[in-house]
């Protein structure tokens, strides 16, 4: 995926870049982030772009292009990348698409944050006040009156890049007042729409996650029933129970005829006994 974010300071380019990488290993190539690497190593470029970058203006096309020419040759660029504070003219958005036309890549799309430029002022102040709680070194173009610099830039140089992009079918409009959350999801939608999330984002995993899904639901099915089994065991004792308790029940209602039976056997075999006593001894009389 090849992406664009366009906005201006403040709009939540850098927040919403970096969520994007995490989500889809992508690399977010930041000019601003570059740019203050070189001013921190004092290289050329950074020497050349300090003054101009603590004053608001914007460093000179043919650097801030160099730059991107050379970073998206790098192997992490390969998979696709996230620009973010580039192109900031139409120049640059030219040269841009010369270097993708040379390499043969398509730019998937063009996501132009839209906010309210009231918003900003806070929006950054609020930047500033989080990177001193960190303890962090506060941008020197974070204040009020390079803001306001910044933003003029915006208006006349940049802004133009709306037109460019909508007329080449690439501009994409998100509302960027929403919470941060609910623009990362907007801009996962329309990607997701716009079929510019590759498949294997999606696809790659599935097959891992549905074989995950079936072992976890085989073992689980597994689990339920030797549950169900042992639960059930008492249960089917209990069912016995009935039937066996309905057979004593009957056996002990049999029993006093048993017995009262038993007793006249005994009674006859008694009676039996003395019958044939007394005849013997009729017999013997005789
Ligand atoms: P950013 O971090 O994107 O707000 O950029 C900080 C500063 O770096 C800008 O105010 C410019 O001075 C400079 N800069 C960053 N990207 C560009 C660019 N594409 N073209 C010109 N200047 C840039």
């Amino acid at each position: 995926m090849r992406l664009i974010l366009l906005g201006p300071p403040g709009s939540g380019k850098g927040t919403q870049a970096q969520r994007l990488v995490h989500r889809h290993g992508i690399v977010q190539l930041s000019t601003g982030e570059m740019l203050r690497a070189a001013v921190a190593a004092g290289t050329p470029v950074g020497l050349q772009a300090k003054e101009i970058m603590a004053n608001g203006g914007l460093v000179p096309d043919e650097v801030v292009v160099g730059i991107i020419a050379d970073r998206i040759e790098e192997p992490d660029a390969k998979k696709g990348f996230i620009l973010d504070g580039f192109p900031r003219t139409v120049p640059q958005a030219e040269a841009l698409d010369e270097l993708l036309r040379k390499k043969h890549l398509k730019l998937d799309a063009v996501v132009e944050l839209r906010v309210n430029e009231s918003a900003l002022l806070a929006r950054v102040e609020k930047r500033a006040e989080e990177t001193r709680a960190r303890g962090e070194e506060v941008r020197l173009d974070d204040t009020p009156e390079v803001l306001t610099k910044r933003l003029a830039q915006y208006r006349s140089l940049t802004e133009p890049l709306i037109h460019y992009y909508s007329e080449r079918r690439k501009l994409l409009t998100v509302d960027g007042m929403m919470t941060i959350e609910h623009v990362t999801r907007e801009i996962n939608r329309i990607l997701t729409a716009l079929g510019a999330l590759e498949p294997k984002d999606h696809e790659d995993h599935a097959p891992k996650v549905a074989k995950k899904v079936a072992r976890t639901v085989k073992k689980t099915a597994k689990k339920t029933a030797k549950a169900a089994k042992k639960a059930a065991k008492p249960a089917r004792k209990a069912a016995k129970a009935p039937s066996r308790a309905k057979a004593a029940k009957k056996a002990a209602k049999k029993a006093p005829k048993k017995a009262a039976r038993a007793a006249n056997a005994r009674k006859g075999a008694k009676t039996a006994k003395k019958a044939a006593k007394k005849l013997t001894k009729k017999r013997a009389k005789r």
